[in-house]
């Protein structure tokens, strides 16, 4: 998955560009700037790439969630509906707004179970947040069926998955918006960096000013511009922006890597008995920057990640007892550890998650290993990694 793995001399060349200018903001210092607008370039590169009308880049796929909701008008009291199984962003950006992040079992497309979402839903329930989790997508024609059944909207958390598709559509393009993270460890890097999509003129302008203290982004006198509505500073720099125009023209060279490496890997691991692989939605097509897969009970997958940790084979996580993407381990949320007081409508609203059943999370999750899949192995190193993995595998079932 990481895109730094390939970091190179086109990433460098974007860079330079911008420090030949010196300007690193990405508004203003039109005379300055020698034709340099790499935020913009970016924009108009992920909009063509991934069929939508509007782009907004963000500092981080963590302010890209949080401009999202905040663009769609979500706030103090709201709820979101989003999966155990994600990562703390999900929350993070929901609570961000003061509104109430609703947990919601996955099944074995490792992401929102249709069926789970639709028993969340209440009268305050405002959007859905599927999250794209390890290059594979959630059943988006249910949840979108959802949506329209109740008047909710469709957050696709793509950060993970980019690249992947769905009906022919790129992940992040579906739903009413959708959003990617460009942090150090993602397929595509900006360094920190994040994208916000949509087809909606109104939330896209929502988003343009809120990202900018509520710029309205009008005339050529950035001090004399008006500021409709509050907003925040999530913008990104010019410097990060560089680094993603680079990447983002690689982005079909890595798909294609990634592809090839998960097939070998996907194809030795076939055999193993007792070993299943994880459901892809019909009508979808991963990213392949993870193979995930399930062992017969947690013991044996407790036992296979271990042996595979043991035999040198890197990059395989069990989320199930993962710090920062599993519930179990978000005592943080739980307990409601916050530096000053949470709003009185989080406070009142948030289930008591110490209590909750996620029982049907529990037994994909404690079964799931998830192997990432690199950028930079030569052929050589797949192949012997496959026939590692394998053997590892089939010893243990
Ligand atoms: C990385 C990630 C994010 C957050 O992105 P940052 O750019 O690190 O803030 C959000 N959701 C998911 C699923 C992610 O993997």
């Amino acid at each position: 998955m990481p895109g730094f793995e390939l970091f190179g001399e086109a990433e460098k060349k974007q860079v330079h560009e911008v420090l030949e200018t010196g300007v690193l903001m990405r508004y203003g210092f039109d005379g300055m700037r020698n034709g340099q607008w790499k935020a913009k370039e970016l924009e108009q590169k992920l909009a063509r790439r991934m069929k939508v009308q509007h782009v907004q880049l963000l500092s981080s796929g963590t302010s890209a969630l949080t401009v999202a909701l905040a663009s769609a008008g979500v706030g103090a009291g709201d709820e979101v509906i989003m999966p155990t199984f994600t990562f703390v962003a999900s929350f993070e950006s929901i609570l961000a707004l003061g509104a109430v992040p609703i947990l919601v079992d996955i099944d074995d497309t490792l992401t929102l179970d249709s069926g789970s979402v639709e028993k969340a839903i209440t009268k305050k329930t405002k959007v859905i947040m599927p999250v794209h989790m390890c290059g594979s997508m959630a059943d988006l024609k249910a949840l979108k069926n959802i949506c329209d059944t109740y008047d909710l909207l469709l957050l696709e958390d793509a950060c993970q998955a980019i690249g992947g598709t769905f009906e022919g559509k790129p992940l992040g393009s579906y739903g009413d918006l959708g959003c990617f993270s460009f942090d150090y460890v993602k397929t595509v890097t900006c360094g920190e960096g994040g994208a916000l999509l949509t087809n909606n003129e109104q939330y896209y302008k929502n988003a343009d000013h809120y990202s900018d203290h509520g710029h309205d982004h009008i005339g050529s006198d950035r001090g004399a511009e008006g500021h409709p509505f509050l907003g925040y500073n999530y913008r990104i720099s010019e410097l990060n922006a560089a680094v993603g125009c680079a990447q983002i023209d690689r982005l079909d060279e890595f798909l294609s890597i990634q592809k090839r490496n998960y097939q070998t890997l996907r194809k030795a691991l076939q055999s193993v008995d007792g070993l299943s692989f994880r459901k892809v939605p019909i009508g979808g097509e991963e990213s392949y920057a993870f193979l995930s897969f399930f062992l017969p009970t947690e013991t044996e997958a407790r036992k296979a990640h271990q042996a595979l940790g043991k035999a040198g084979v890197d990059g395989c996580f069990y989320w199930y007892d993962n710090n920062w993407h599993y519930y179990r381990k978000w005592e943080h949320l739980t307990e409601r550890k916050s530096l000053g007081k949470l709003p009185n409508e989080v406070l009142e609203q948030l289930p008591d998650y110490a209590a909750a059943d996620f029982s049907k999370s529990d037994h994909w999750m404690g079964r799931n290993i998830s192997c990432l899949i690199k950028l930079g192995w030569s052929e050589e190193e797949v192949e012997a990694r496959a026939s590692k993995m394998a053997q590892t595998l089939n010893a243990i079932a």
